[in-house]
Parts: structure tokens; C-alpha cells; sequence
């Protein structure tokens, strides 16, 4: 059921975007698609501060009336928020080879993250999460959610080499998503019907698909990531279950014209997996380092209307809204992004050097978010440095690199001086 608060898209993004750093631009601002989440736009001094003008300008759109989600479906309030054992082993594995900095380092073991069902392999473990998720609940006396990351579509990361995965099309990749990856993770959800459980649907994959057209790989995908999401949606949305599909971030779609692609295909998508009542909403900032408010977004991408993450949701629910998907929630990745102006370019993904951990997860922290959460795991790595490594993505080391750390090892694997840094840089500070 929705509450009662109704706004208007158009008053919201004036509002917050104060926080960005600056007044929205109006809402037909010059468009710059961005290619890639890889290959943005070329930085430029200009900066789009500017006040809209009182009064909309001719062939701006009229301002489309969001709804807000009802508080009552969002799993992340009144709850614990799972911490992963596994994760807290990388911790320590870092405290002991940087043990001058152990006092501050233990401090990371209290938060948690989301756990990446990124293989099949991995995709086996669920239950085992989820029955220690209720061993936590019993201990809290509270209820527990636990945030899943589904990441093993077919064709994965078509647009980059980091985080290719192990399905293809062309080896039946559709059909064992279906029955080795997703309907083994439904299994072992429903055998937990408890358990309040949240997943984060394939991150970039979708937004790939709205804007990497011309990368082959991703052209070819099309049809299989559509209907391999549809399956996950319709099979994983279950009773105790909130899913969130995965909707990139402000330096990549912040843009109208990206922003009414992507709300198309998840329009189609929705229809094809029985409607947009089967998910709670959309996750941003997904591994990704745009800030949530007063970022360089402006700076890097003075075009973009979507100044900030924040603004972002704003925005995108506005797309949403007139795509027909109506009353959405929004998790934001907080993992990284707690220092701003570290980039020289909003396309660069990978390890950035000087991140720091951004907000801690929090449940219902703004109107529409129902959680700030560290989605990727930070100490994880984005992708692997050195060219001659397996999985090595010139946007991770290399000339094309300049914002990223070295020495970085394969995505996913610990990155223990990277974590180090997140941890010293940390803003708010531990
Ligand atoms: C990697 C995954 C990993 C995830 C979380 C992705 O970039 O490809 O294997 O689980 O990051 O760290």
C-alpha cells in the first residue's frame, strides 16, 4: 500500500539537487549520451551550477508526479543487516599484514555486505548464508536481512573484460542460468521462507544493453539477457524476497535520452516476467563511485542532469514513472564513494585510487531510498591491473587507466592495501 505522499519529479529534483552541489538543470537540458560506462565523456571546465529558470522553458516537459514506495515493503527497516563471515575473514586477513592499523581496520568487521552469487559454484551456498543469517537473527532477537548480488547472466560484462563469467549463449548458457543458477538459489530461498532476503539482479547488465549497442558483444546479448532477467524475476520473487534490479548510476544514465532506454527495457523485461509488481525497485551506484551528493559529476559531465546519485534517483523515477513503473524504491551502493573528485574521468570504473568507504548501510535514510548498503564489498577488486594476468581490462591498469590503482589482482579477489586505503579514507571516518 502506498502512503499518502505524493510529489512532483520536478519539485523533488530542484530540492535535492541543491544537495548536489548546484540546481538541477532544467529537464531539457542539452542530452550527452554516455557511450559506456567505460568511456564517458570527455571532462570539461564548464559547470552547470546555473539556476533553472523560474518558469519552465519552452519544450521543457511537463513535471511528471512520482509516487513514493510504501514503507511497508521495504525489507531493510526495523531489521539487522547480515554480516558475512567471509567477508570479516578478509578483514582479518588484512589486519594481520597491516596490524599498525588493526584498531581501525576491526571497525569494518561491524558493517555489512552484500554476498555475490557470481558462479554456480557460488549460487550452492545460499542456504548456507541463509541458515546462518537466522543464527544472527536468534542472537539479534531481531529480524535479519540478508543482500544478495545475482551475477552469472550469460554473455556477463559484455561491454568489459574484468568480469566476463563462465555462461555463453552459445553453451547453453540460457538454460543452465535457469536451472543451475537461478532455480538452485529459489530452491534454497524457499526452503528459508523466514528469512528476509534481498537481491540486487545483475548489475550492469541491462544498462549495457541501452547504451553499448555498438559493442558486438553486447548487441548479440540482447535477447539473453532479456529473457534470462525475466526468469530470475519471475522465479526469485517470492514472498519474503525483494528484488531490486540493477540500474547503473548517474555518470552513466543520468541523461533523458539514457534514462527513457533503460526505463523501456525494464519495461519490457517487467512484462515478460509478469509485471512490475514483482520487484521493490532498482539499485545504483553499483560498484561504482559517484557520490550522493556534492560530487564532480558536474565538473566531469556538465551535461548531465543528473549531478549527483541522489539526483539520479529522482530523475530516473521520473523516467520510470512515465514508462508505466510506478512507485519504485532504490538501494544505493555506499561501498566507495565517500570521497569525491578522484577521477579524472566519470567513465573510470575501475579501483580508483584515493576512494575512501562511503555511508554506512542504513535502512530508509532519504525519501525513495530504502537503504544506503555496500553492495560491493569494498576491498574487493574491480578488475585485475597487470596485462599479462587473465581477466586484465585496460580500464583497470595501463594507459587508459589513470585514476586506477595498481597492482590490483583478478575482480572480486581481496585487494588488502586497496581495502587499507578505503578504510584510512572513509567518509564519514570510521
Ligand atoms: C566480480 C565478482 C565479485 C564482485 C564482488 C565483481 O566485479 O566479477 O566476481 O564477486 O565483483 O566483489
Amino acid at each position: 500500500m502506498h502512503t499518502g505522499l505524493v510529489f512532483t519529479a520536478f519539485l523533488m529534483a530542484g530540492g535535492l539537487a541543491m544537495g548536489c552541489g548546484g540546481a538541477a538543470p532544467p529537464a531539457n537540458a542539452p542530452q550527452a549520451p554516455a557511450s559506456s560506462a567505460q568511456a564517458a565523456p570527455a571532462a570539461s571546465a564548464a559547470d552547470n551550477g546555473a539556476l533553472p529558470p523560474p518558469t519552465a522553458p519552452e519544450g521543457a516537459k511537463q513535471p511528471v508526479t512520482v509516487t513514493p514506495p510504501a514503507a511497508a515493503g521495504n525489507l531493510f527497516a526495523d531489521a539487522v543487516f547480515y554480516i558475512d563471515p567471509a567477508y570479516v575473514a578478509k578483514v582479518e586477513s588484512s589486519i594481520k599484514t597491516h596490524a599498525a592499523d588493526a584498531a581501525l581496520l576491526k571497525k569494518v568487521e561491524a558493517f555489512p555486505t552484500a554476498v555475490w552469487l557470481d558462479s554456480i559454484k557460488a549460487a550452492a551456498t545460499v542456504g548456507k548464508t541463509l541458515d546462518s543469517a537466522a543464527a544472527q537473527e536468534k542472537k539479534a532477537g531481531k529480524p535479519v536481512v540478508t543482500v544478495f548480488a545475482v551475477y552469472d547472466l550469460p554473455e556477463r560484462d559484455c561491454s568489459a573484460a574484468a568480469s566476463n563469467g563462465e555462461l555463453t549463449a552459445a553453451k547453453d548458457g540460457e538454460k543452465r542460468y535457469q536451472k543451475e543458477f537461478i532455480d538452485k538459489i529459489a530452491a534454497q530461498i524457499k526452503a528459508h521462507p523466514k528469512q528476509r532476503v534481498i537481491a540486487v539482479v545483475e548489475p550492469d547488465s541491462l544498462p549495457n544493453i541501452a547504451t553499448n549497442a555498438g559493442v558486438p558483444k553486447c548487441a548479440a546479448a540482447e535477447g539473453v539477457y532479456k529473457h534470462s532477467i525475466a526468469y530470475a524475476i519471475k522465479t526469485l520473487a517470492l514472498p519474503n524476497v525483494a528484488l531490486y534490479l540493477d540500474a547503473a548510476h548517474a555518470g552513466w544514465l543520468g541523461w533523458s535520452g539514457n534514462r527513457a532506454k533503460i526505463a523501456k527495457l525494464f519495461s519490457d523485461v517487467l512484462t515478460e516476467a509478469g509485471g512490475p509488481d514483482k520487484i521493490r525497485g532498482f539499485a545504483t551506484n553499483v560498484s561504482n563511485y559517484d557520490a550522493l551528493k556534492d560530487g564532480d559529476l558536474p565538473k566531469l559531465e556538465p551535461s548531465d542532469p543528473a549531478t549527483c546519485e541522489l539526483s539520479y534517483v529522482q530523475l530516473l523515477d521520473e523516467s520510470l514513472t512515465e514508462a508505466g513503473i510506478v512507485g519504485k524504491a532504490f538501494v544505493v551502493d555506499t561501498s566507495r564513494n565517500g570521497r569525491t573528485g578522484i577521477r579524472t574521468k566519470s567513465g573510470s570504473w575501475c579501483n580508483i585510487k584515493g576512494a575512501g568507504l562511503g555511508e554506512r548501510p542504513q535502512a530508509s535514510p532519504t525519501p525513495l531510498v530504502d537503504a544506503y548498503f555496500w553492495i560491493k564489498p569494498p576491498g574487493d577488486s574491480d578488475g585485475g591491473s597487470e596485462a599479462a594476468e587473465p581477466g586484465y581490462d585496460k580500464s583497470c591498469g595501463g594507459p587508459d587507466a589513470p585514476d586506477s590503482a595498481s597492482h590490483a589482482p583478478h575482480a572480486g579477489v581481496w585487494f588488502s592495501d586497496y581495502f587499507v586505503d578505503l578504510a584510512k579514507n572513509a567518509q564519514p571516518p570510521l
